[in-house]
């Protein structure tokens, strides 16, 4: 017998979702942002539903790209963050990768570089977020020299949304509104590829190409929106089952440091799904699960391998009951706000011994 734990990956939600993406971003070209193992999901098994929507995947790592040629991937792949080193050039040209070209050094080794095939580079624009890119101001002249590297074609423009997000205050320093009047110059130079989830949800760019994450996977970009309300499923349920129960009087203690104490006599039970799967540790007040259609209140420290959960209420939990840890009865965001985090890190750091069960 397996561990109970495992993550559903319900590709029809996959598909509704992209459906959805498809359609707003109308004709431009759609990238699927898949990196961290396609926001926790299993990337490999989701390349034949991907195929059916998006024009390519964009990832992290080139070694991610040559495993998704290997499994078979044949449209474009864009390396977001760029070459890491001068070595990944040759792995791009021999797997036909696009790749993000955001600082000099980035260039200087493609003019070093020989290249057998056509390259395709996607210029970065640092309009205000201050990660990776280059000022608006510069990017003519940068331009101008990735124009004279033989065999090196630019795309387009990129450059990301630090608020997008449709909750987000608008006072903030830095919004979509002076991103994009950042680049006015620079209409009509490229195409531009601009919007994120939000940014395709809740902006009008005026761009030619889209990047969509967090939304393919059933999760709102903003914790204050639902994805409900967005018209799209969550992806993956992240399930485990009851393997103890132990029955409290008052007074008597659970777990590592005695967090919990019981206060009335307590039908405690414990699921398998731990910090080392990637349930977080840290304290919160809010922690919830969801069994036979309720919620019931995590309790105590969260250790490696299990948690704790009260069931007083519930009598006609057993040994084997379902454990929905977040997923389609439990927002992953709603999850995550009680972390005082993002829906978008609980699921990247679902670790790599949970299984991933496709649905389809
Ligand atoms: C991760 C990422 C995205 C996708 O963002 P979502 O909010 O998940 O849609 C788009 N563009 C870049 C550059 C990214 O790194």
């Amino acid at each position: 017998m397996t561990r109970p734990i495992r993550a559903l990956i319900d590709t029809y939600a996959l598909e509704k979702n992209l459906s959805l993406l498809r359609a707003k971003s109308g004709n431009r070209f759609l990238w699927g942002v898949v990196k961290a193992n396609a926001y926790g999901h299993g990337l490999i098994g989701l390349l034949p539903t991907f195929d059916n929507w998006v024009d390519g995947l964009a990832l992290l790592d080139p070694k991610e790209g040559v495993d998704i040629r290997k499994a078979g991937w044949a449209k474009a792949v864009l390396l977001i963050e760029g070459i890491f080193a001068a070595s990944d050039i040759e792995m791009a040209d021999e797997y036909g990768f696009e790749t993000v070209i955001h600082n000099e050094r980035q260039i200087e080794w493609l003019e070093k570089a020989e290249l057998k095939n056509t390259l395709r580079v996607h210029l970065k624009c640092n309009t205000g977020m201050n990660r990776l890119g280059f000022r608006p101001e510069a990017i003519p002249q940068v331009l101008f020299r990735l124009n004279n590297i033989p065999k090196v074609e630019v795309v387009d423009l990129l450059a990301h949304f630090a608020n997008a997000e449709v909750t987000y205050e608008q006072d903030k320093p830095v919004t979509v509104q002076n991103q994009l009047a950042a680049l006015i110059q620079l209409r009509g130079l490229l195409p531009m590829c601009l919007s994120n989830t939000g940014g395709i949800l809740w902006h009008e760019a005026g761009d030619e190409a889209v990047r969509a994450g967090i939304a393919m996977y059933g999760v709102s970009p903003d914790g204050n929106v639902s994805s409900q309300s967005l018209g799209i499923d969550p992806v993956m349920t992240l399930e485990s089952e009851i393997i103890a129960f132990q029955d409290l009087q008052p007074g008597e203690a659970c777990g590592y440091g005695s967090k919990f104490i019981a206060h009335r006599p307590t039908k405690l039970a414990v699921v398998a799904c731990g910090y080392a799967d990637g349930y977080p540790r840290k304290d919160n007040p809010h922690r919830e699960v969801v069994v036979e259609g309720k919620r019931v209140p995590v309790i105590g420290n969260v250790s490696m391998d299990m948690l704790t959960i009260d069931v007083t209420d519930l009598p006609n939990v057993r040994l084997g009951s379902k454990v929905e840890i977040w997923g389609k009865n439990l927002p992953v965001n709603e999850v995550a706000k009680g972390f005082g985090t993002i829906g978008y890190e609980l699921l990247c750091d679902v670790n790599q011994r949970v299984p991933r069960v496709l649905i389809k």
